[in-house]
């Protein structure tokens, strides 16, 4: 068993090493035909034509912007099945830097480093092909709208995590040097609630605000009652966020508008502290509209869940990237993000792990996730690959020894 991985590891390396200028290939193909969540229609097809080259049989979600590869099944029945995830959207943002193969599509950017998500799963893909006695069954899952919280859970009641017994993920980040990882077990996003408040008046002369309900003055109270009272309402020893991103109303400098909207996130690392605060914000802007005398309304878009990485299977892949790239190379201690990841989604159906790869620029300054001038470093999307394959072995050896 021992022996027969080792081999299988070797040849997996050397096809991963020799394929690099493919794999980097991907990733600028990708990163220069960027497209938004929902949209990811000319990705998806690419993603397919490589698939197809291979001989890896797969389908196009409903959507026909996502893919879902059949369960490539090992030699022995009994062996697990572990899907592999990557996400293929883009941003909503113009891209700035100078590089060669920077976006086509005006306005929309792989900012987030989903273009080399998917280049590594791409190639790991091709590689697990070469094989047919692997100890593992495999699956590849290419998902759509990660950014915006939607595809995870499209693609899984398309049954991606059907006969799934783990699932395993690669994130970049640009702050970390390549050749470094961070596998942290436990909780690792927020769980993400995100709002939309309409305030309703009534309009008029700017000069007679007591002929009007000024929605202005009470969007602006309700906005300074958020940030004050909502935090003094929840325990300080849970993490809670709460961010209004948009406020609109008004027309000019003389006239009180019928109408201000606010648009914000809520964001806790627990389930009960987001609901919570949900609620808090409710009576808040209950309170506020019968101050003003305003029709205040509060919508939330469905609760996005926090990510938790399983303990069991983190500390597995962090011992094995231990071996892989050298015990001060993995993170195990990294905190938890206030950010949304709807890896999410999978994870709270089946064990499993986000694992983040340094992809940083030596001596330069870092270029964060979703802005403009986000760059990584292709240098480090090697270790992806590589990583993962000895995830999956590893995987199957802790089964066996069950
Ligand atoms: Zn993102
Ligand atoms: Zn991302």
């Amino acid at each position: 068993m021992e022996q027969q991985s080792t081999e299988v590891l070797q040849r997996l390396d050397k096809y991963f090493e020799e394929a690099e200028p493919k794999l980097i290939a991907f990733r600028r193909h990708i990163h220069q035909h960027p497209e938004l969540s929902g949209n990811e229609t000319s990705t998806a097809r690419f993603i397919s034509q490589v698939l197809a080259g291979a001989g890896i049989r797969h389908r196009l979600a409903a959507s026909d912007c996502g893919i879902i590869t059949e369960i490539a099944r090992a030699p022995d029945p009994a062996a697990p099945v572990i899907a592999l995830r990557a996400d293929i959207d883009a941003l909503p943002i113009q891209e700035e830097t100078d590089k060669l193969y920077r976006s086509n599509n005006p306005g929309v950017m792989h900012a987030c480093g989903h273009d080399a998500h998917t280049a590594m799963l791409l190639m790991t893909a091709l590689a697990l092909k070469q094989e047919n006695r692997l100890p593992f069954s495999w699956r590849a899952i290419f998902q759509p709208s990660e950014e915006e919280g939607q595809g995870a859970q499209q693609l899984i009641q398309e049954g991606a995590l059907e006969s799934v017994d783990g699932i395993l993920a690669l994130h970049v980040d640009p702050n970390r040097q390549i050749g470094k990882v961070g596998i942290t077990p436990g909780p690792r996003t927020a769980f993400c609630r995100d709002f939309l408040i309409e305030v309703r008046g009534r309009g008029g002369h700017a000069a007679r605000p007591y002929a009007t309900i000024d929605p202005i003055a009470a969007a602006a109270h309700l906005i300074t009652l958020i940030y004050q009272a909502l935090p003094r309402s929840s325990d300080a020893r849970d993490p809670l966020v709460v961010t209004v991103g948009m406020i609109q109303g008004g027309y000019t400098s003389n006239v009180i508008p019928d109408l201000v909207t606010l648009k914000g996130t809520i964001r806790a690392l627990r389930r009960e502290v987001a609901m919570e605060a949900s609620e808090t914000l409710e009576r808040l802007s209950d309170a506020t509209a019968q101050a003003f005398k305003a029709d205040i309304k509060v919508a939330f878009k469905n609760l996005l869940n926090g990510m938790v990485n399983d303990e069991l299977t983190a500390n597995a892949c962090a011992k094995v990237a231990r071996q892989f790239l050298g015990p001060d190379n993995v993170i195990s201690d990294d905190p938890p993000s206030l950010g949304g990841e709807d890896f999410a989604d999978y994870t709270a159906k089946v064990p499993g792990c986000m694992m983040t790869l340094g992809v940083a620029f030596p001596g330069r300054k870092v270029t964060p996730l979703h802005t403009a001038t986000f760059e990584l470093n292709e240098a480090g999307l090697l270790v992806g690959p590589k990583l993962l394959a000895r995830c999956l072995l590893h995987w199957s050896k802790k089964r066996a020894t069950v």
